[in-house]
C-alpha cells in the first residue's frame, strides 16, 4: 500500500500583510511538498472577522506569486479552487460542532460576558491565570432547553479531557501539554455563528486531507488541544512539525509594527525575492548557512527537515544589501 499523499498548507490569517516571518512558513511547506512530490495550499483564517484587514487577504497570495512560492490548487496557476477562505465554509465547522454537541464533547455555555469577567478579575487577584471554570458543562439538558427556550445567546465550548497523550513532533520529538490542568473549555463556536482557530484549523486539515502541519512553534502549546478534537471527532490526525521561532538578531520578537519586516516594503525598494529568501535561509534551521545567491529549485534541493533544531533562528537584516 503506498504512502498518503503529502499536503501541506500556509495558513495565515488576513489580519496584516505578509512578513517575513510568514514568508518563512510558506516557504517550509513549499519545500516540503516539492520535496516530497505533493500539494501546498493557501488557507486564509479569516474567522475572526473584525481582525480582517480589507485587502490583505489578496496582498498575501500576491506576495507569495512574488517571491515564487505559489500554492497549487489555485485559480491564478488553472487550479479549480482557492485560495481556501475559511469565512467560505462555515457549514463545515457547524457540522463538527454538531457532531460533538450530540456524542456529549461539546456543551452550550450561557454564561454572560459579566460573568466571565468576573471570574478573569478574582484569578487576577489570586495572582493565578484567568481561565474558566467550566461551570456550563454540569447544565443537565434540561436546563439547556430552558435557556435556549429564554433565547439565551451562547457559545459552544469543547470539553477538555484529562490524561494528554504525547505526540511525535518531527522537529521537537515527543511532546505533551497537559492543556486541562491549565485551561478552561475553549470555545469552539462563537455567538456569531464563527467558528474560533482551534475547531476551524481541524475540520480544515482533515477535509483538505493535510497530511503534515508545519507552523511556528508558537502553536505547540495548541497542538495537543487539536489532538484532542481529533479523538472526539474520530478523525486520523496528520503529523506535526513546529518550526523554531524567528527572531531578531538580539532575541527580541519579529514585531509586526516593524515596518521594514514586510515583504511589500522589500518589493516596492526594489529588492529581489532571491535577498529575502537568502536572508532567511542563513539563519540555519535545516539550511547551510552562508550560501547566498541561490535560486528556489537549489533551495529546496538543499533543505533537510533533520537538520532543522529547536533553536531560534535570528534574523540579521543587516546582511541584505543597502539601496
Ligand atoms: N492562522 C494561524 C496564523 O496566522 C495559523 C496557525 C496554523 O498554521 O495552524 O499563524
Amino acid at each position: 500500500c503506498s504512502a498518503p499523499e503529502v499536503r501541506v498548507r500556509f495558513a495565515p490569517s488576513p489580519t496584516g500583510f505578509l512578513h517575513l516571518g510568514g514568508l518563512r512558513t510558506a516557504l517550509y511547506n513549499y519545500i516540503f511538498a516539492r520535496q516530497h512530490k505533493g500539494s501546498f495550499i493557501l488557507r486564509l483564517e479569516d474567522t475572526d472577522q473584525s481582525r480582517v484587514v480589507p485587502g490583505a487577504g489578496e496582498s498575501l497570495e500576491d506576495m507569495l506569486e512574488w517571491a515564487g512560492i505559489e500554492p497549487d490548487e489555485s485559480p491564478r496557476r488553472g487550479g479549480p479552487v482557492g485560495p481556501y477562505q475559511q469565512s467560505q465554509r462555515l457549514d463545515l465547522y457547524h457540522r463538527a460542532t454538531e457532531k460533538l454537541l450530540k456524542s456529549g464533547a461539546a456543551y452550550r455555555c450561557f454564561c454572560t460576558p459579566q460573568r466571565l469577567e468576573l471570574l478573569r478579575k478574582e484569578a487576577l487577584c489570586n495572582k493565578q491565570t484567568p481561565r474558566y471554570d467550566n461551570r456550563c458543562r454540569h447544565l443537565t439538558p434540561q436546563q439547556t432547553e430552558e435557556k435556549l427556550v429564554q433565547k439565551s445567546p451562547f457559545v459552544i465550548r469543547f470539553q477538555l479531557e484529562q490524561g494528554v497523550e504525547p505526540f511525535q513532533d518531527l522537529i521537537y520529538g515527543c511532546h505533551r501539554h497537559e492543556v486541562a490542568s491549565v485551561e478552561g473549555d475553549p470555545v469552539i463556536m462563537k455567538s456569531d455563528g464563527f467558528p474560533t482557530y482551534h475547531l476551524a484549523c481541524v475540520v480544515d486539515d482533515h477535509k483538505m486531507r493535510v497530511s503534515h502541519v508545519l507552523r511556528g512553534a508558537e502553536w505547540l502549546s495548541s497542538t495537543s488541544k487539536h489532538l484532542l478534537l481529533y479523538k472526539a471527532l474520530d478523525w486520523t490526525p496528520p503529523q506535526f512539525a513546529h518550526l523554531p521561532l524567528l527572531l531578531n538578531k538580539d532575541g527580541s520578537k519579529l514585531s509586526k509594527r516593524q515596518g521594514d519586516i514586510f515583504l511589500e516594503h522589500f518589493a516596492e525598494r526594489g529588492y529581489l525575492p532571491e535577498a529575502l529568501l537568502d536572508i532567511i535561509t542563513n539563519c540555519g534551521s535545516g539550511f547551510k548557512e552562508n550560501q547566498m545567491g541561490r535560486v528556489l529549485e537549489e533551495i529546496v534541493a538543499e533543505f533537510d527537515i533533520n537538520r532543522v533544531t529547536t533553536h531560534s533562528a535570528l534574523l540579521d537584516l543587516q546582511k541584505l544589501p543597502e539601496f
